[in-house]
């Protein structure tokens, strides 16, 4: 099932053309619209004139998040603020806000997009939608929104929070599609459980994730908990918000929408295109964007282009899911280490339950990492050989992965706090 089957399954020389001339009208009208673009270009001694392939991409400049953050707020627009009718801000985890805008026709192709990607994870007019992202200056609530409507199916905008009452909504509602990140999915599971309600009296089919890194693990347990299918879907506010990609239901990567997106991969310390395959940072270019276009946005996330073709029989290339950022990298004793490499861990540990978090403090010039880790009442009541053996089978695995030593402490289920959106995993008490 395709929304534009046109687009979605384009011939490749036919996509890159389009690609192309999309490249130069978007760099043209930053050229002219943006004096910060055209500065940029010029010190570079380049003219859009000069762009005449999709390789010369890579001779334009970077914009940053702190490029956003000097132009707060409207600096960054190409159309003039009549013509702008919608206004979003980034959800500012990372601590800057930052602008960004729509044209009447930037909301119809975000529609547009996001019902690609609701399509694509088997969503269709029959359905009944949940929203449980936070509706405001956040992009997420917004767009699954309009592109569930556009669709045809029927939403419903419950927001983020009030667990309980989502669950009652959802049951009642016969709620057949939900709409969330994925850490507060695995919350609606455990409140669920808590309330009595099996899985058997929603009609529960869906699930459409996204806003923060998950692994397939997680995907699995709530998969599990909730009896649905569910997909990760990928985007933020700086180039458009939901609807740059999201998988289909062979859930083999993320399907790049890559008539509106240019999506290279790079080094994040060279800065240069890392081979197929690898792991790097996405950067993205904007090529149909009116009011708020991109021009190769550093964005910090971290993934990779997959190759071959997917079975669904879309054309568009995939990445694959979000592992981190690379401003979530912890550094701990001198070496790499990304939350989710410890969630990856966990998940594959009998008796743990889907929520930890980890505390670094520094000793003297020693770094001391902390993982707490929930576990089932049958465990954290039982004999202390058990829990000691557990301790030391987690303490074992992690060092495994990360390469370091770092301390486990088993916490009673529940202690941990829980988030309605992002989940917290770190605490950096060190003073940098
Ligand atoms: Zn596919």
């Amino acid at each position: 099932m395709y929304w534009e089957s046109d687009k979605e399954c384009m011939d490749r020389e036919e996509l890159e053309q389009l690609q192309l001339e999309q490249l130069q009208s978007t760099l043209n009208r930053v050229y002219s619209h943006v004096p910060f673009y055209r500065k940029q270009f010029d010190a570079l001694g380049i003219t859009p004139e000069d762009v005449g392939s999709l390789d010369d991409l890579a001779r334009l400049p970077f914009t940053t998040k702190a490029d956003l953050r000097d132009n707060y707020p409207y600096g960054l627009f190409a159309v003039p603020m009549r013509e702008v009718v919608r206004i979003h801000a980034s959800s500012g985890t990372t601590g800057a806000v930052t602008v960004v805008g729509y044209t009447r026709n930037d909301i119809r192709t975000w529609s547009n997009l996001v019902a690609r990607i609701l399509t694509a994870g088997g969503v269709t007019k029959d359905d009944v939608v949940q929203i449980a992202f936070g509706y405001g200056l956040f992009t997420g609530a917004f767009g699954l929104h309009y592109g569930a409507e556009r669709i045809g199916a029927s939403v419903i905008p419950a927001s983020s929070g009030n667990t309980t009452r989502q669950i009652q909504i959802m049951k009642d509602f016969k709620t057949t599609a939900l709409v969330s990140t994925p850490s507060y999915a695995l919350l609606v599971g455990e409140t669920m459980q808590e309330m009595g309600i099996p899985v058997s009296a929603l009609s529960l089919r869906y699930g459409l994730f996204g806003a923060e890194p998950w692994s397939d693990a997680m995907r699995q347990e709530i998969e599990g908990r909730l009896g649905i299918v569910a997909t990760d879907n990928y985007g933020l506010s700086e180039v458009i918000g939901p609807g740059v990609s999201g998988e289909c239901q062979e859930r083999q990567g993320l399907h790049i929408n890559e008539d509106h997106f240019l999506v290279e991969v790079i080094d994040p310390e060279k800065l240069r295109p890392v081979p197929p395959g690898e792991t790097g940072e996405l950067v993205i270019t904007s090529l149909t964007k009116e009011a708020f276009p991109m021009v190769r946005y550093r964005t910090h996330d971290l993934s990779s282009l997959l190759p071959g073709p997917c079975p669904c029989g879309r054309t568009g290339r995939r990445m694959s899911r979000v592992t981190g950022r690379t401003d979530d990298m912890l550094i701990i004793k001198g070496v790499n280490v990304f939350p989710s490499q410890i969630e990856r861990v966990l998940f594959e540990i009998e008796g743990t339950e889907p929520h930890y978090q980890i505390v670094i403090d520094r000793k003297g010039a020693m770094d001391e990492a902390t993982v707490l880790v929930e576990v089932g009442e049958s465990i954290f009541f039982d004999q202390m050989r058990r829990q000691r053996e557990m301790v030391d089978t987690i303490r074992k695995r992690l060092a495994h992965e990360l390469g370091i030593s770092v301390d486990v402490k088993l916490v009673e289920k529940k202690t941990l706090g829980r988030s309605e959106g992002k989940a917290k995993r770190v605490i950096d008490n060190r003073k940098l």
